[in-house]
């Protein structure tokens, strides 16, 4: 059996904002191919992770790979031309605009000019629906995105990430504020996603998402990881219970 591949990796990240220690010499890896989970309390550090992963903010110290390249303090533009897509908690659309019109633009970090005509060419449009159909949401494609539920805008962003066509796609709580039957639609097109091949990072609370979607899941305390392991393994280790409970 081949070795898993490395797709993104931190070696020693570290971020503080005043003297609190956000990420605090965080070493990672994540596996090509699979979908991994970041889990851990509140405040343990797996937004200000993902950010700096991104490109939002830039790390204090510390390295950042995706397949053995260094990006370590790139833009997000650069980023997501390496091929990493990305979705925010509180999900980024432009309300007044109309669906299909997000989708379109959603991808277009280059300037206004790109985004202009990237919204008026034919076969962009095409892929666009084509993205919308997809994540289940091609009926609502001329409706106003402040007038679709705030699950279907989850969605949305999904499709905007599509559009990118990035291998590695991070979602910071795909789960979170959105009613239960749309999350299991979103369990079931992460899971279909996988299958073509696209790798996951999943900023995660709702556990029963975890445990039931996620390949491997890294446990986040105080800015770090503290555990990891198969969501079976992860759900029973001492360490996890004690940083969730404080037992
Ligand atoms: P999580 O996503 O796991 O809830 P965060 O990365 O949001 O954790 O936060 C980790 C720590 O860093 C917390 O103590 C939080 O208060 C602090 N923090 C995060 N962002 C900022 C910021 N922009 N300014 C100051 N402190 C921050």
């Amino acid at each position: 059996i081949a070795p898993p591949r490395e797709s993104l990796a931190t070696v020693s990240l570290s971020k503080a904002f005043g003297g609190v220690k956000a990420v605090d010499d965080a070493t990672v890896t994540f596996h090509e191919g699979k979908v991994n989970a970041l889990i851990g309390p509140n405040g343990s550090g797996k937004t200000t992770f993902f950010n700096c992963v991104t490109g939002m903010i830039k790390p204090d110290s510390g390295k950042v790979t995706y397949r053995g390249n260094d990006v370590t303090g790139r833009s997000p533009h650069r980023i997501a031309r390496a091929g990493i897509g990305r979705s925010f908690q509180l999900c980024r659309i432009f309300p007044r605009m109309t669906v299909l019109e997000n989708v379109l633009v959603a991808h277009r970090t280059d300037g206004l000019r790109s985004l202009l005509k990237g919204a008026r060419d034919d076969d962009e449009i095409e892929r666009a629906r084509g993205y919308l159909r997809r994540v289940g949401i091609d009926h609502l494609e001329r409706s106003e995105a402040a007038d679709i539920s705030y699950g279907q805008q989850k969605l949305l962003e999904l499709a905007g990430v599509l559009m990118a066509e990035p291998d590695l796609i991070m979602l910071d709580e795909p789960a979170g504020g959105v009613n239960p039957a749309l999350i299991g639609r979103i369990g079931t097109l992460i899971r279909e996603l996988n299958a073509e091949g696209r790798t996951f990072v999943v900023v995660e609370h709702n556990m029963e998402m975890v445990m039931s979607l996620s390949d491997h899941v890294i446990v986040f305390d105080r800015g770090r990881p503290i555990a990891e392991g198969p969501p079976s393994e992860v759900q029973s280790d001492p360490r996890v219970l004690e940083a969730y409970l404080g037992v």
